[in-house]
């Protein structure tokens, strides 16, 4: 893996250097996740409904742009926590390009109800939509309802690991018995893990979704699964 430094309007550029070079493909990042649309031949429903592409791969010689994330989180709830989110009802805290990702997923993958509490209100209608049916948007008050509340908010970014520190939502709307995903992994333990932890949830942390949104990549680039243990002990170790 080779990580290339791409100036803002380059993306379309960066895709002709891939079918050049025969690159096996790209993991793309911001600010380019939209920027890279034109140049492809085709994108994923998850890609086409989000307007917004992080991965890209060959599929029978034509170049295919993904949205990995939504699914990265779905498959590492599975994979690694034994949670189905089929017929769960769920809430997602923020609405920015990994909320969006979130709720498409889990609708996708069969979420009950998908409930989309952000600080700017128009924002979370955009995020909900994206749920169809599934989607609404919600308060505060919701939270104690939800299966499983996922942060998707950039909250707690850079908190001291596992310290009290600013969380997405007041620590008494977690319950015991929730399931409480933070995607922030920087710390690994957030102060919204800290706080789930202490009332009886169950915290995951936002490493597996990091894990699993990239080996779905890989998977599409080398028609092998990776080795998720070796990749789960790499992101850990930061
Ligand atoms: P983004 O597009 O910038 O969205 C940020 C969201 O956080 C917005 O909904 C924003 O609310 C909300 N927010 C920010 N500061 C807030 C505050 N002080 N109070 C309440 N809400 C606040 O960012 P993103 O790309 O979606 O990423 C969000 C987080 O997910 C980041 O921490 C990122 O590292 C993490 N992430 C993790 C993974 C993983 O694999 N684990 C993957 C992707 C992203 P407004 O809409 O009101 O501005």
């Amino acid at each position: 893996m080779v990580a290339f430094d791409v100036p803002d309007g380059g993306a379309e550029g960066a895709v002709a250097a891939v079918r050049a070079l025969h690159l096996g493909g790209l993991m793309v990042t911001m600010p380019h996740k939209a920027a890279v649309i034109p140049a492809l031949d085709s994108l994923t429903p998850a890609a086409q409904a989000l307007g917004a592409v992080n991965s890209i791969s060959w599929v029978g010689g034509t170049l295919v742009g993904h949205n990995t994330d939504g699914e990265g989180l779905v498959r590492s709830l599975r994979h690694d926590s034994e949670v189905d989110v089929a017929r769960r009802r769920c809430v997602v805290l923020g609405a920015g390009g990994a909320a969006r990702s979130v709720v498409h997923a889990l609708v996708v993958a069969g979420a009950s109800e998908v409930v989309v509490v952000n600080r700017t209100p128009d924002k979370a209608a955009v995020a909900a939509a994206l749920g169809g049916a599934a989607g609404r948007v919600g308060q505060v008050d919701d939270i104690v309802q939800a299966d499983i509340v996922i942060n998707a908010t950039s909250v707690g970014m850079g908190a001291p690991a596992g310290a009290s520190g600013p969380l997405p939502c007041p620590a008494d709307s977690l319950r015991r018995g929730q399931i409480v995903v933070d995607l922030v992994y920087q710390p690994i333990v957030t102060p919204l893990l800290a706080a789930a932890a202490a009332c009886g949830a169950q915290p995951v942390d936002g490493i597996g979704m990091l894990v699993h949104q990239a080996a779905i990549s890989l998977e599409r680039w080398t028609g092998e699964l990776p080795e998720l243990a070796v990749m789960h002990r790499a992101a850990r170790a930061g």
